[in-house]
């Protein structure tokens, strides 16, 4: 079994609480946070239930998004091991995505911080998915949106927080504020892992300034 590289799960409990807004944050920003390879870690997740060392692993496929294109697996082949509510539920957190939920609540306040997921075909993804929030985020369950066109939230001082190069690209041209999160399958695939998360703190800041 692979050791998550990221905080173990019994380390955020119901009782965790967030950063409330202060006085002197603006009011008309709100963020939309992506689970997927920003909190949860799916490729770590899908590697641990296939059996397989990370793709991504020592700079390979930087920039590439599709893991069943890199490993030559059918689609089916892929999403094999994510047609479980158990897969989606179990998915450990990213190595710095309980960083990057605490600077969204920091820089807009938590009650203007939406996670903004996409789900599988599987109806299985819609309900592990909410299990993982239940667990881990349980305040922020009432705050989740599932769709795989997160675009048409999209708006003036409505920021995306992702992953996907393709998901941030439709936000922006829909007249939404993105921010990259540096991952190894996107265009920010250079970037040091250190340098990850003070990437994204000044991003967020920017965006919310
Ligand atoms: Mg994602």
């Amino acid at each position: 079994m692979r050791t998550p590289p990221g905080p173990k799960k019994t380390s955020y409990t119901k009782s965790e609480t967030f950063t409330n807004r202060s006085d002197d944050v603006k009011n008309n920003f709100k963020i939309f946070l992506d689970m997927d390879g920003v909190l949860a870690d799916f490729v770590l997740g899908w590697c641990s239930a296939k059996g397989l060392a990370s793709p991504y692993a020592n700079g390979l496929n930087g920039g590439e998004w599709d893991i069943a294109k890199i490993f030559g697996m059918s689609g089916e082949a892929f999403w094999e091991p994510c047609n479980s509510a158990e897969f989606w539920a179990n998915l450990p957190w990213t190595v710095d995505g309980y960083e990057i939920l605490k600077t969204c609540c920091k820089a807009v306040g938590r009650d203007d911080v939406y996670l903004l997921t996409s789900p599988s075909h599987s109806p299985e993804s819609w309900k592990g998915k909410v299990q993982w929030v239940q667990e881990f985020l349980p305040s922020m369950q009432g705050r989740m949106i599932q769709c795989n066109c997160k675009h048409v939230l999209a708006r003036p001082g409505y920021v995306l927080v992702d992953d996907c190069d393709v998901n941030i690209d439709r936000w922006r041209e829909s007249g939404g504020v993105g921010v990259l999160v540096p991952r190894p399958w996107n265009k920010l695939h250079a970037r040091s892992v250190s340098s990850w998360i003070d990437d994204v703190r000044t991003a967020i800041m920017e965006a919310t300034e």
